[in-house]
């Protein structure tokens, strides 16, 4: 019969894990009962799986079997990272290895996120779109220079969260996207946006409602005419914060250089709507 571990024996295992829904990692079960003489098993045969609300652990080796339920405080903390940014920052970032950029791979969901908002296969190809079977994540990577900045790991159901996923170098989470040859700057929030208004001009996702020092310094320094904050101000703090980065490049740049749009969320209009607006 296999054994029930006990409880302070599964968070002794689970102290330093931190996976993904439906990821998994093996390690060593410390007090496996099928381990000659007794002991740790030391060819990680101790596999752990998160499911949404659960972590599962089975040892392959004596089939000794546990759970831990996610805290209440790492549900919260989940929470808090879907609406906040759910990027950590790291010294260097690293795309899940499964990663594949082929689009036929791509699950149906992850193809239909990907093509939503009228984004075109050329541009998901372009902006090297990923998708992480593993994880069932589109991955929406930042490279500047031929080097990985960031990357979100974008969630394709409600029920897996947090929304977002990720890494980032530190101050390096935006994505500029350039070379429109027009001297108007839009600001979005997300990546699709930023795409979608990259076919008329300049635009900077800002991967958040709010924008660091560095990155502040290179918009002005790049010297456009115009810059336009055009965000998703779908609530009351984001219109807050809309105000802020609004006044934060004027009084760099100048008010009158400054335009502020609030509307609807960019990705959401048609490419009619949208060339009215920025040129
Ligand atoms: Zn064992």
């Amino acid at each position: 019969m296999a054994r029930k571990m006990l409880q302070w024996e599964v968070r002794k295992h689970m102290a330093g894990v931190n996976l993904a829904v439906d990821e998994t990692q093996d390690i060593s079960h410390l007090y496996c009962e099928a381990v000659t003489n007794g002991g740790a098993d030391h060819k990680k045969r101790l596999n752990i799986r998160r499911t949404p609300d659960v972590y599962l652990l089975r040892c392959n080796h004596c089939g000794a079997f546990g759970s831990l339920h996610l805290s209440v405080k790492a549900r919260v903390q989940a929470r808090q990272n879907a609406t906040a940014t759910g990027t950590r920052t790291a010294k260097n970032v690293k795309l899940p290895h499964d990663t594949t950029y082929e689009f036929s791979e791509f699950s149906p969901s992850a193809r239909v996120w990907c093509l939503r908002y009228g984004l075109f296969e050329s541009e998901i190809k372009q902006h090297r779109f990923g998708y992480s079977p593993k994880l069932r994540r589109v991955v929406l990577p930042v490279y500047r220079d031929g080097k990985l900045c960031s990357y979100q790991l974008r969630s394709l159901s409600d029920e897996d969260t947090p929304k977002y996923l990720g890494a980032a170098l530190k101050d390096e989470k935006w994505q500029w996207l350039k070379g429109s040859g027009t001297s108007v700057l839009v600001l979005t929030e997300d990546v699709q946006s930023a795409i979608r208004c990259h076919r008329h001009t300049d635009a900077l996702a800002l991967l958040s409602t709010g924008i660091s020092d560095s990155v502040l310094v290179k918009i002005v320094e790049a010297e456009y005419d115009r810059y336009i904050v055009f965000l998703d101000s779908d609530n009351a703090s984001v219109k807050k914060q809309e105000r802020e980065l609004v006044n934060r490049i004027s009084s760099l740049v100048g008010a009158e250089k400054v335009v502020y749009i609030r509307a609807t969320d960019p990705k959401r209009m048609s490419d009619k709507e949208l060339k009215e607006i920025i040129l």
